[in-house]
């Protein structure tokens, strides 16, 4: 593709394409970034420039791009079967197949699952199943969601509700009615002098306090993500999640586990309530369920949830045209295979992993850098204005967006939220391909400084 077909290109997208989480009218004047190929953990772009990603699309690409068995499994189902509802008591053998794999691969008693199209479809689910579960215990009253500040649960009405993005409940009038925020850990804003011990029961005793405010009788169930992502992967202290179930069991609130970004070993681990050693009662995911081939998200409840369901729940009246479509459950099946088959996430876990948090916190450094925080493969640098202050610039998200506007042209894509550079690259990056992501990270924040 040439830049004339480039130009053409942007100047059709920005007449015609309305982008998420863009202000339009700027990016029209900019010009769209059109990619057009990936291998392993880079993409090329129209202009034939290659960028190491090193947040694999948006968090999702865990196995890397361009897998050819994804693309094969895909096509012989289309092929075979494109398309079978769970509707009216039918499904499709993939779909089955999938449901129990992912029983048998998630931890505890999480043995059922609710097949959506996305991540905010798993959260919209829940909000509605959970209530139902519930009510059809004679406690419609107990029908409240905690969730935090700063959370993201997607971007439909109720997950953005759940979700705690305040330029997000700005538009539409959100949060929905009875969805409560509590503060979320976030030690570098907020942890002041207390250690992470400390720390981490401080966050947690925040959701007892809202949940005594409001009452036990009325707590339905609480909601986060294990390492908070899109606000700037705002990792907890290790005793954080323990303490929030201890909390959750003595109020019997419902502990539900955002893993969209963090399930199918973005942690080193499966799922980070492994790394975090919770047990949630139920737990959402799509992106690395698929690794972003094929659109997928998945609800998985444990026994307690789905024989309420079972027994008392009558019809279930929530589903999408394309719940378990045989099609992405396929390339789900495939992907899953690749991971264990290729041992991506213990690889994660024993080596790249660790090599890469050495890497990484190497470049907290850097002047520009007052934290790098890391678990697994998930990580962040706080970029600051003088160190070793705990301090955000005046103009908070300038340095950010130049230093990732400087990475791109040095190659590398690296996301920023605020003056947080986030990294989340595919999980198959190799030590070879962390030095160049560290070299080039470096020379960015220089160039940035
Ligand atoms: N939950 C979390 C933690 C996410 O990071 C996201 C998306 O980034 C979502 C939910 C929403 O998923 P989707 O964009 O697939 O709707």
């Amino acid at each position: 593709m040439d830049s004339i077909d480039t130009r053409t290109l942007q100047a059709l997208d920005a007449a015609h394409h309305l982008h998420p989480f863009n202000d339009n009218a700027a990016l029209a004047k900019k010009g769209t970034r059109i990619l057009t190929k990936g291998e392993g953990c880079y993409v090329w772009d129209a202009e034939g420039n290659k960028l190491l990603d090193a947040f694999a699309g948006l968090w999702c690409v865990n196995v890397g791009y361009g897998r050819k068995e994804l693309g094969e499994v895909a096509s012989r189902q289309m092929t075979q079967l494109a398309y079978y509802n769970s509707f009216f008591g039918c499904t499709t053998e993939p779909t089955v197949h999938l449901a129990a794999k992912l029983a048998e691969l998630t931890p505890h008693d999480l043995n059922h699952a609710f097949f959506t199209n996305s991540g905010s479809e798993a959260n919209d689910t829940i909000l509605r199943l959970v209530r139902h579960f519930w009510a059809v215990q004679d406690q419609p009253h107990k029908n409240i969601f905690i969730g935090r500040h700063n959370g993201y649960h997607g971007s439909t009405v109720a997950g953005a509700s759940l979700g705690g993005m305040k330029g997000m409940h700005k538009q539409g009038g959100l949060p929905i009615p009875d969805i409560h925020h509590i503060d979320p850990p976030f030690w570098f804003g907020d942890g002041g002098e207390m250690g992470e011990e400390e720390y981490g029961l401080h966050c947690a005793k925040r959701l007892e306090d809202k949940i005594l405010e409001l009452g036990p009788d009325r707590v339905a169930a609480f909601i986060g993500e294990p390492i908070m992502g899109a606000i700037g992967v705002y990792i907890p202290p290790r005793n954080y999640w323990k303490e929030i179930e201890r909390i959750c069991r003595k109020y019997d609130v419902l502990l539900v586990a955002d893993e969209v970004i963090c399930g199918f070993g973005r942690t080193g681990e499966w799922f980070a309530s492994q790394y975090y050693d919770f047990r949630p009662d139920v737990m959402t995911l799509a992106k690395g369920i698929t690794s972003g081939y094929i659109p997928l998200g998945a609800v998985m409840f444990n026994d307690r949830v789905a024989d309420v369901l079972a027994t008392k729940g009558g019809e279930l009246a929530h589903g999408y045209t394309y719940s378990g479509h045989p099609v992405c459950a396929a390339v789900a099946l495939e992907n899953i295979r690749i991971l264990q088959d290729e041992r991506i996430v213990e690889t994660c876990k024993a080596d790249t992993g660790p090599y890469l948090a050495e890497k990484w916190k190497a470049l907290g450094e850097h002047p520009l850098v007052g934290e790098a925080r890391i678990a697994g493969m998930v990580g962040a640098l706080e970029l600051v204005p003088r160190k070793p202050a705990r301090e955000f610039f005046p103009d908070r998200g300038r340095v950010g967006q130049l230093c990732r506007d400087v990475a791109l042209r040095n190659g590398l894509i690296l996301r920023a939220t605020n003056d947080s550079m986030l990294l989340s690259p595919p999980l198959v990056i190799t030590r070879a391909q962390v030095d160049e992501l560290a070299e080039k990270a470096w020379k960015s924040l220089d160039m940035t400084a």
